[in-house]
């Protein structure tokens, strides 16, 4: 097993655990460690946290990049009436006459939502080298894999996947997200794969269980919520399709996570090879019944903006990126590209990879959907089984 425990930024915090289920952490922000969760919108709740958060004024919400925001942003261009904080003066000189008040009920749950915090886990999962680690800093603007040592072949043959948390704290005009980037290293490494998925099942059972625990303990306004949000797997762009060890990987957490497939390095494949290899992957998906996550449509009162954005997730899926950590400068801005002899590729560009999608689905307008589904389907059916499996239930 890998063994990192370091300080990358201020509130970074890695951790290291074992297949066992043993960790370390080390919390490096006193304030994130009492930082509590809703599990409806994944928010921290805790008076310190408000304390943290309150003096962020409600004019921060709009323009943020949570949906939950984008929602009740759509929702208030509906209602233009609507005033744009909770108590304060009304917009329009109407509004007492035609309103009780209760169109203020968004705007009162988004402020308690901006002051609290959100969380998002993400798991990556792939072989190594498949550019993991560039797309997660390339996503998030971020670092978090500076201290990485790589194995060399030898270490590679006799390890084991193991399990490694970097956690980060984001703040966006006062919106703070902690993220986690869970990684599975060794992923695929091996001579023999056979049961490589085995690490990261009883990771995401681990924290399901962990999270069931807390909630039928005394104290459950400490919970904090560790559960995967999402998996991104990460498929080999220079096969056929799935190999066996994709799908038995994806079988194996298809109703524990949501599973985000992605293909990786799509800058090694032509645009034609890529839409080849893209219906490939969908009707090996198909075939094998996996269960990946699906985008929910949208509803009438949502933006047109959103339901373009939508409609170009559900069409990209698996998505086909490309990630750097370089920047160059391209048309007087700075954009990360991958720089070659014979062109520029940008990761950004939606005419070069599926980048801008993917990034718009996982943070911009479904992170709040991803987290949903696991707390009201995945973790449900997970607490389902495990009070089926309760003896005191038996003869229930
Ligand atoms: P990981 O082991 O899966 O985390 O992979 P890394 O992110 O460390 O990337 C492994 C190598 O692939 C590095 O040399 C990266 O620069 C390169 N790489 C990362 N993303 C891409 C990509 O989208 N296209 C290409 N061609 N190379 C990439």
């Amino acid at each position: 097993m890998d063994k990192h425990s370091d300080t990358i930024t201020i509130g970074l915090q890695i951790e290291d655990i074992d297949f066992q289920g043993k960790f370390s952490v080390t919390l490096n922000d006193s304030g994130m460690e009492s930082l509590l969760r809703d599990p409806d919108t994944s928010l921290c709740d805790s008076t310190e946290a408000e304390d943290k958060y309150e003096n962020i004024h409600s004019s921060h919400i709009f323009g943020s990049s949570s949906s939950l925001a984008e929602e009740t942003h759509s929702a208030n261009d509906k209602s233009p009436l609507r005033p744009k904080s909770p108590g304060g003066s009304f917009d329009s000189p109407g509004f007492l006459e035609k309103y009780v008040g209760i169109v203020t009920l968004p705007n009162q749950v988004q402020q308690k939502a901006v002051k609290r915090g959100f969380v998002f886990n993400l798991m990556v999962v792939g072989e190594s080298g498949l550019g993991k680690s560039t797309l997660v800093n390339s996503l998030f603007h971020t670092n978090l894999y500076m201290d990485r040592c790589m194995p060399g072949v030898s270490e590679k043959i006799a390890r084991t996947v193991s399990v490694t948390k970097n956690t980060l704290d984001i703040v966006e005009e006062g919106v703070n997200l902690r993220l986690t980037v869970i990684d599975t290293p060794g992923f695929g490494d091996a001579i023999n794969n056979h049961e490589s998925w085995k690490a990261a099942v009883h990771y995401v059972d681990q924290e399901m269980e962990k999270y069931r625990k807390n909630e039928i303990g005394l104290n459950r306004k400490n919970i904090t919520d560790n559960r995967v949000h999402c998996c991104l797997y990460f498929i080999s762009p220079h096969g056929h399709g799935l190999k066996p060890i994709d799908v038995n990987f994806m079988k194996a957490l298809d109703q524990k996570v949501n599973i985000v497939p992605v293909l990786a390095k799509a800058d090694s494949l032509t645009p034609k090879e890529t839409r080849n290899m893209k219906a490939k992957i969908l009707s090996e998906i198909d075939k094998f019944k996996i269960r990946i996550f699906q985008v929910s449509e949208c509803d009438t009162y949502n933006e047109d903006l959103f339901k373009q954005q939508t409609l170009e997730i559900k069409r990209s899926i698996p998505f086909a990126v490309i990630g750097s950590s370089t920047v160059v400068e391209r048309n007087g801005r700075r954009v990360r590209a991958r720089v070659y002899p014979w062109g520029t590729v940008e990761v950004e560009n939606p005419s070069h990879s599926d980048f801008v999608h993917l990034r718009n689905m996982l943070i911009r307008t479904h992170m709040q959907d991803l987290i949903h589904t696991t707390h009201y389907v995945l973790y449900e059916n997970y607490r389902i089984n495990s009070l089926c499996r309760n003896p005191f239930l038996e003869n229930v």
